[in-house]
């Protein structure tokens, strides 16, 4: 077989690629995925029961980016919806990111004033703190503040998460959940916010779907590599096992996710409940309120239990961002600037703590770069 491009993924990145250069530059493309359907983590069906679930954990849709948001509007309509979390903490269930309004669940009026005083004192009414930043604070009560935040909140989850605490991560880690100096509690702040009407797969099925566009699933692109000629090869998985681990592998963080049936109509109050101190898992996902199943009889919850990533034994889910990491990406960078015919791009490809937007974000760029030729 011959076509012009070879995508190796049909996650976000290689979808968004492959349907730009298929519809924009009318080339042949084939897309090779090892799992045996379309759209990546963000891969959702029904289960036994009819409930919308996401096999590969929670994902909810967010972004500041017009562009993206624009595009991704050509293949779906939109359920708006606003992620709520809540973390329990010393037994009371709070709003999480820590707002003003979860300073007056935990602590008294007198000290919830106080506190909240010298917050917008320091910080100003809607500004976002991250937790690394909120404990290098001089004040005392802040101080306070600060530590018992970042003690419930950050140090328990983080270590279950990554089995590395906070500061020896990227500070934008714990930067996507900074503390909000106001009363907002939805989980992000970003303009659009919205789920797929019909889900994502349909929404990748529309993406995929042009004559100029082959797919073949269940395949390793490495059992097709001698079959099929192409000019450019696009990759969006794992960069070091590209490069056969050339220079070491990268450290990557899987999960193993427990789906969980109940026959009633709800489970909790809200989409997610991170459990920062106890149990092995770190939160607890009810879909049904992010995919607007409410008139279902019944429910089903997804439990995240983070563990080590193991090749071939589970999935690469998360890079893990700090400095030692970046140094290895750098010499896997070296190594794609070699060669003139492969791209790399994605969550995995990139190496980069990719929220879905921003994988798109980064094809549509990607794509601009092909364009030009
Ligand atoms: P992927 O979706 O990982 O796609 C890469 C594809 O490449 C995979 O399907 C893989 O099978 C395939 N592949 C890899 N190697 C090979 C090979 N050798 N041969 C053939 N195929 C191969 N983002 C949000 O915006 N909101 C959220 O709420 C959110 N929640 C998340 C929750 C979890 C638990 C996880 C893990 C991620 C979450 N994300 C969320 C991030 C989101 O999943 C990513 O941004 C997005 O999936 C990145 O798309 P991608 O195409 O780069 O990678
Ligand atoms: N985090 C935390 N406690 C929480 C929620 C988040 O410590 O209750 C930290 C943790 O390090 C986590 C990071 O913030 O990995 C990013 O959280 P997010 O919810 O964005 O993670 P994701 O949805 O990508 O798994």
């Amino acid at each position: 077989m011959r076509v012009d491009y070879l995508i190796v993924g049909a996650g976000f990145t290689g979808a968004t690629l492959a349907e730009r250069i298929a519809s924009q530059l009318d080339k042949k493309v084939l897309v090779v995925d090892r799992r045996f359907h379309i759209g990546g983590n963000a891969y959702d069906e029904y289960d036994e029961n009819g409930v919308l679930v996401h096999r590969y954990g929670p994902h909810i849709f967010h972004t500041s980016s017009k562009k993206v948001w624009d595009y991704l509007s050509r293949f779906t309509e939109w359920r708006p919806y606003y992620h709520r979390v809540r973390a329990v903490v010393e037994g009371k269930e709070i709003p999480l990111p820590f707002s003003l309004a979860s300073l007056r669940k935990l602590f008294s009026e007198r000290l919830a004033d106080k506190l909240e005083e010298k917050l917008l004192a320091q910080f100003g009414y809607g500004s976002r703190v991250p937790i690394l930043r909120l404990k290098e604070v001089q004040d005392e009560d802040l101080r306070f503040l600060a530590d018992y935040v970042y003690r419930n909140v950050f140090e328990g989850y983080t270590l279950k998460q990554w089995g590395l605490r906070p500061e020896d991560l990227s500070p934008s880690v714990t930067g996507r959940v900074p503390i909000l100096v106001s009363y907002d509690e939805r989980y992000f702040q970003d303009p659009y916010q919205a789920m797929p009407r019909e889900g994502y797969t349909v929404l990748f099925r529309r993406m995929l779907q042009h004559p100029n566009i082959r797919l073949l699933l269940g395949v390793d692109w490495r059992e097709v590599e001698g079959e099929v000629r192409f000019d450019r090869l696009i990759f969006t998985g794992p960069i070091d096992e590209f490069f056969g681990y050339l220079h070491g592998p990268l450290p990557y963080r899987s999960l193993r996710f427990r789906f969980k049936h109940h026959p009633r109509p709800w489970f909790q109050e809200v989409g997610t409940v991170n459990y920062p101190n106890e149990h092995p898992f770190t939160r607890i996902t009810e879909f049904k309120h992010l995919t607007g199943q409410a008139y279902l009889p019944h429910t089903a919850v997804v439990y995240e239990y983070p563990e080590a990533y193991e090749p071939g034994r589970n999935e690469p889910y998360y890079p893990v961002p700090r400095e030692e990491n970046e140094e290895r990406l750098r010499l896997y960078q070296k190594e794609a600037e070699k060669l003139k015919t492969v791209l790399f791009a994605g969550r995995l490809g990139d190496y980069r703590y990719y929220n879905m937007d921003q994988a798109v974000a980064r094809a549509l760029k990607v794509f601009e770069e092909v364009a030009r030729g």
